[in-house]
């Protein structure tokens, strides 16, 4: 009797054994305790190219729990209205979504932006010769980018930013583009 309660605790022994055991090789791939991240950069960034003026940026544009200002002015610059040259400012929710997506597509190229800012003029004139082109665009208040990455099928970029559920998308395969925006969760 004795003999078999000395196996049981001994097959438990070297079960815990093996869960202990299992559990150091495991802690490496864990993730950095929470101590490691004050040393860790905290930033966040985004690189994407104005197709129509041909204006790159790759910027960080928050650090440290801040929008940082100069960030925000130089990508409404670049986000500008391409056939006007008018700058708007462009909503920080639009940034960390274009950054979101990039991140979530894992693509390494800069975003290209086929129309961000867009003037109340442009969009007029688009609306009126241009399908699916909306009176009071997002565009207009910098809520909207139309976009596309060179290293990603644009089918896919379409099911990721659906996926993100952060606002309205819009695919145009015909324009190689797909149309993101921070107003309401809508698909077309
Ligand atoms: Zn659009």
């Amino acid at each position: 009797m004795k003999k078999t309660t000395q196996r049981h605790t001994r097959r438990n022994f070297l079960v815990l054994a093996g869960a202990t055991a299992a559990g150091v090789i495991a802690a490496p791939g864990f993730p950095m305790p929470a101590i490691a991240f004050p040393f860790a950069p905290y930033k966040r960034s985004l690189a994407f190219r104005n197709l129509r003026t041909g204006d790159k940026l790759d910027i960080v544009y928050w650090a440290d729990g801040k929008y940082l200002p100069e960030a925000s002015r130089e990508i409404a610059r670049v986000m500008r209205d391409g056939r006007t040259d008018e700058v708007h400012s462009i909503d920080h929710r639009l940034v960390e979504l274009m950054a979101r997506l990039k991140g979530s597509l894992r693509s390494s190229q800069p975003i290209q932006v086929v129309c961000g800012y867009r003037s109340p003029e442009t969009n007029e004139m688009l609306h009126e010769t241009t399908e699916g082109v909306a009176a009071n665009s997002l565009h207009m208040v910098g809520e909207a980018v139309d976009l596309r990455v060179t290293d990603r099928p644009l089918r896919y970029v379409h099911r990721v930013a659906v996926g993100l559920k952060a606002g309205g998308v819009g695919y145009y395969p015909h324009s190689d583009f797909v149309h993101v925006d921070v107003g309401p969760v809508r698909y077309w």
